[in-house]
């Protein structure tokens, strides 16, 4: 099962969340057919939006989490809600690159760095709040951290992993995201950055571990305090009535026009991969609600 679980130091000065998020990742994974590499580029992506998404105080709210590296695998995108349920897609799912020289996958390289990563949230306002910092490195954990720091001038840090079995199945997939807040002492950061250093990757924890053991590592020492431990999971929102209202606004010359061919429409749902499919009556239907 799938969870993330919230903590705070006694002293109130840092904020952790940690997943666990193995049965989110390998659910990406058969839905899109995601090759190794995209496994790890989606799946630190979904992990991190989750996290995210959780941290969201109002019920409608969704947070978005957009990559875009002018790398292979093109654009990188997870959604999330307020309870923490995710979902996302990569352009091209099926993008193969050699291993890097310390034999990991080359989520980097399939990302790109030249480019953004894009945070939105959208808190149910007329406009979404958008953050948006350069890439560093395209391997995710590395330009959240970035972009906490230098967008939301916060304080934090950010583990990321995915480790893939030799029959492409996700073995686990998970890693944190720790906040320090203004004022923390000087000699608390050094605590937790010198526990990162040492932790070593979020997988070789997460293989045997739980996100309670996350936490117990980042924040070794600091005494952390579960405030929150939930499950979550791969969601996605779409349904009929939400493709026939996306397809009413395209207008209804459009539609006549879709419905003249006399094919059948295929909306496909970028998100889980279902299909909807609209006979030309149907098109028609929906054409005359749009007038
Ligand atoms: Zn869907």
């Amino acid at each position: 099962m799938d969870e993330i679980i919230r903590a705070v130091t006694s002293d109130g000065f840092i904020k952790i969340s940690a997943i666990s998020g193995r049965g989110i990742v390998e659910h990406a994974r058969q839905i899109h057919d995601l090759s190794p590499v995209a496994s790890a580029a989606l799946g630190r992506t979904l992990c991190a939006c989750s996290i995210l998404g959780d941290l969201l105080k109002e019920e409608d709210a969704t947070v978005t989490l957009r990559l875009n590296g002018s790398g292979p695998i093109g654009t990188v995108i997870a959604v999330s809600d307020s309870t923490g349920n995710v979902r996302g897609y990569v352009q091209e799912p099926h993008i193969d690159l050699p291993l890097k020289a310390n034999g990991k996958l080359d989520v980097g390289g399939a990302v790109g760095k030249n480019g953004t990563l894009t945070v939105s949230r959208d808190l149910g306002l007329k406009e979404p709040y958008i953050g948006s910092t350069a890439l560093v490195s395209g391997e995710v954990a590395e330009d959240l951290t970035y972009y906490f720091v230098e967008s939301e001038q916060v304080g934090a840090a950010c583990g990321l992993g995915v480790l893939v079995d030799t029959d492409l199945s996700i073995k686990c997939a998970g890693g944190f995201i720790v906040a320090l807040l203004p004022g923390a002492p000087a000699s608390l950061i050094e605590t937790v950055e010198a526990n990162i250093a040492k932790m070593g990757q979020v997988t070789d924890i997460l293989k045997d571990g739980t996100a309670e053991d996350l936490i117990n590592r980042v924040l070794a020492g600091l005494e952390p305090e579960i405030l929150a431990q939930k499950s979550v999971e791969y969601h996605c929102y779409c349904s009929r009535e939400r493709v026939s209202s996306a397809l009413e606004s395209i207008g209804s010359e459009a539609l006549e026009e879709i419905a003249e061919s006399g094919d059948d429409a295929e909306i496909n749902c970028h998100f889980c991969n279902k299909t909807y499919t609209f006979t030309p009556d149907e098109i028609r239907a929906i054409s005359t609600r749009s007038e």
